[in-house]
């Protein structure tokens, strides 16, 4: 048996910090219309700014089209000026959570052990995190990427089977992250393959891997026909309704 056909694709936007009432409303109309047939083989979904997430809400729910958040707190609640909770994003019925996406990670110095706690706090409220990882240019350069994945993934696995086995996996590449340069297929699928014997090891074989980093509809087949790797976490391309759904049809 295939162990992928199990594994239902799933391709999933992230707008970042882009957008607008008008812009949304169009780009998800457009989303919309197109993505019913793509359904049967692939999930879609969307991760939107907070301030959007009711409006995505109000539009998306008679779709198939699900949608998250691009961030969570790992708290539940309290004096955390600024954050968001996932009792929070569950109001706006939310089924995604990025956590550790290589911005935050960057810019806001979210560690390995954030990004767990991050995770844990979706999970408790029936969030799927989708747990970011990659390495930098420089690692990638000193041969350190297998090192840098399983140090980021470390404290991910460390909360358990039941955890592990209801995530989702995105592999972004920083190098590839809105640069243009993607991981060829056979880089990725190294990855994910390393990434996969970790999740093999405690029994969830079934969970996604995602890859991210200037997936776009020309390279998405290449990237899809490799065994590890179960759909994409698409930045810039998930902005133009046309192009995600191309990737999604890949
Ligand atoms: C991302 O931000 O998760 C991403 C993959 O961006 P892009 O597709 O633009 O490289």
């Amino acid at each position: 048996m295939n162990t992928a056909s199990f594994r239902k694709r799933l391709v999933m936007g992230n707008w970042k910090m882009n957008g607008g009432l008008e812009a949304n409303a169009k780009l998800m109309a457009d989303l919309h219309a197109g993505a019913g047939i793509l359904a049967d083989h692939c999930t879609l979904a969307v991760c939107a700014p907070f301030p959007y997430l009711a409006q995505v809400q109000s539009q998306l729910q008679n779709s198939v089209i699900s949608w998250g958040a691009q961030d969570i707190s790992a708290h539940k609640a309290g004096a955390y000026t600024g954050e968001v909770s996932a009792a929070m994003l569950v109001d706006f019925g939310c089924s995604w959570a990025l956590v550790g996406h290589s911005e935050r990670r960057a810019m806001h110095g979210e560690t390995d052990d954030v990004v767990a706690a991050k995770a844990r706090a979706a999970l408790d409220a029936g969030i799927t995190p989708v747990v970011c990882v990659g390495e930098t240019l420089a690692e990638q350069e000193a041969g350190q990427t297998l090192a840098v994945i399983q140090r980021q993934l470390g404290p991910v696995l460390a909360l358990g089977k039941e955890a592990v086995s209801k995530i989702v996996v995105a592999y972004e590449p920083v190098w590839a992250i809105g640069t243009g340069r993607t991981a060829t297929p056979a880089q990725a699928q190294e990855v994910h393959a390393a990434i996969r014997a970790s999740l093999t090891s405690l029994d969830a074989h079934h969970v996604r891997v995602l890859y991210g980093g200037s997936v776009k509809a020309d390279n998405a087949a290449s990237l899809f026909a490799m065994p590890d790797i179960d759909g994409a976490l698409v930045g810039g391309a998930s902005l133009v309704a046309d192009e995600f759904l191309r990737i999604a049809a890949a």
